[in-house]
């Protein structure tokens, strides 16, 4: 490491201690910053990158709700408003036991370079709460969603900041929120995003993510002279990125042969077909089932229970050409990455934000493999959500194939300006550090115009 960076990040580390995913989110983006800086000293005297590593607004409050039983239970909300140079705060809310201040820094801290690259005018945010909506009930669900929105609705607004969903933020839980935020607001805006179809939803938003990765991989690959045509495609995940990356593969051609869920995952040596997938679909968003029932249902399909105690999670571990990481931040950890790369991946899309560890990060690039990193690869759900932005302020909706049109063209805008980027800097074919220059360049230089605030 340099000593810059080694000094930028021990202040860093200082002032945020025990944030370990936020750490290592800053650590990577600093490092392709280097050279940067060393040409624009401007960025390094205004301090820019201090500035945006430093949320403009932090929010973190009580969410006090009843359980069916009566109960009273206490979560936390949060929502970290990281930076607006560039458009209104935006970023999704996570509901997972997990969710703590650093998780949410690091999401909201990608999220500012990542809407920089959609080409839209969205600045960068993240919120959500350690609740878990595993096992609860509707009900309880939308009591609690109206809790933390309750409060919550003093800090967003249309203009200000427009959260979305993330993972255990879907549908149903955008409902209740937009619900609660119109009762108490007295107004119907899109204060959100992945709202329902009939009041105020975008077509193609909750295929966006995953479908965008898959667009990613395509255009990397075009790089090759290739399509996703007749590949074997690696899927983690069976939530929302992962369910519509496994369409999107399906409709290129390729051959999804797995996914997974936080109890273990299958493999479907036939492949995941149209029609397993439509069973996928009904398990997962109405059943709220377990994917082992996937394999109960399809005997081609074999099932792994997770075991904690394993040193590589044997998804990684089987002959493929591509791989889409849909689940959540390192799930790919070093041992992971070397069997993709001992089994033959050499295309990796990344749906879900910062899956794979550093040393994975550092191998997939030293390989020179096709290694489209989250911020860019994952980009196309937040930029349809800015398409469901203008949609609502235009009070019109747009056809499935304009919305899939633009957010196809957007996934290509990011793959143009990595290339340009790394190449720019002398990191050709290199799509961490084009990502991560492209993304900061466009921020800082607003920053800069907008003085010191
Ligand atoms: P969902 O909640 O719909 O699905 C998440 C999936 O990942 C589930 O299958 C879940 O399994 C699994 N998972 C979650 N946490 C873990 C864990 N700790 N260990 C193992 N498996 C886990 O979320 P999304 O599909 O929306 O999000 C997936 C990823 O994509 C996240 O990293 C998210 O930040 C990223 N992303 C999402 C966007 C969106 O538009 N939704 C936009 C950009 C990025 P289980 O149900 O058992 O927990």
């Amino acid at each position: 490491m340099s000593i810059f960076v080694d000094e930028f990040m021990a202040g860093l580390k200082a002032k945020n201690p025990a944030e370990v995913e936020f750490h290592q989110a800053v650590q990577e983006v600093a490092e392709s910053l280097e050279v940067v800086l060393d040409k624009h000293p401007i960025y390094r005297e205004k301090k820019i990158l201090e500035r945006i590593a430093e949320p403009e607004r932090v929010i973190m409050f009580r969410v006090p709700w009843l359980n069916d039983k009566g109960e009273v239970q206490v979560n936390r909300g949060f929502r970290i408003e990281m930076n607006s140079a560039i458009g209104p705060y935006k970023g999704g809310m996570r509901f997972h036991p997990t969710v703590y201040l650093g998780l949410l820094k690091f999401l909201a801290f990608e999220q500012v370079l990542k809407n920089s690259l959609t080409t839209l005018p969205m600045g960068g945010g993240k919120g959500g709460s350690d609740f878990d909506p595993k096992g609860k009930s509707d009900n309880e669900v939308m009591r609690f969603c109206q809790s933390l929105m309750t409060e919550l609705c003093r800090h967003i607004g249309q203009f200000t900041d427009v959260p979305a969903g993330d993972i255990g933020v879907g549908g149903r839980e955008i409902g209740f929120m937009f619900g609660q935020y119109k009762r108490v607001r007295n107004e119907f805006v899109g204060v959100l995003t992945g709202k329902g179809l009939n009041w105020g939803g975008s077509l193609i938003r909750p295929e966006a993510t995953g479908y965008g990765a898959v667009y990613f991989a395509a255009e990397m690959l075009t790089t090759r002279g290739e399509t996703l045509e007749g590949k074997t495609c690696l899927v983690s995940g069976s939530g929302n990125v992962a369910q519509y990356a496994i369409e999107k593969i399906l409709d290129l051609g390729g051959k999804p042969v797995t996914c997974s869920d936080s109890s273990g995952y299958i493999y479907d040596e036939a492949g995941i077909d149209r029609e397993k997938l439509a069973f996928l679909l009904e398990l997962k968003n109405v059943k709220r089932g377990r994917i082992k029932e996937y394999a109960d249902k399809f005997p081609s399909a074999v099932f792994t229970a997770r075991d904690s105690g394993q040193d590589s999670n044997p998804l990684w571990d089987h002959k493929a050409d591509c791989a889409f990481p849909c689940a959540t931040q390192n799930e790919i950890n070093a041992k992971d990455a070397q069997n993709l790369v001992s089994n033959g991946v050499y295309v990796i899309s990344e749906g879900a934000n910062m899956p794979t560890v550093p040393e994975g990060v550092n191998l997939f690039v030293e390989k020179k493999l096709l290694y489209g990193p989250g911020k860019a690869a994952n980009a196309g759900g937040v930029a349809t959500s800015g398409l469901e932005m203008s949609q609502n302020s235009l009070r019109l909706n747009w056809t499935r194939e304009e919305v899939d049109s633009r957010l196809h063209g957007i996934m290509k805008a990011i793959h143009k300006q990595c290339v340009d980027a790394s190449a720019a800097y002398g990191f050709e074919g290199n799509y961490v550090a084009g990502a991560n220059i492209a993304g900061f360049v466009k921020v800082a230089d607003s920053m800069l115009d907008q003085g010191l605030v």
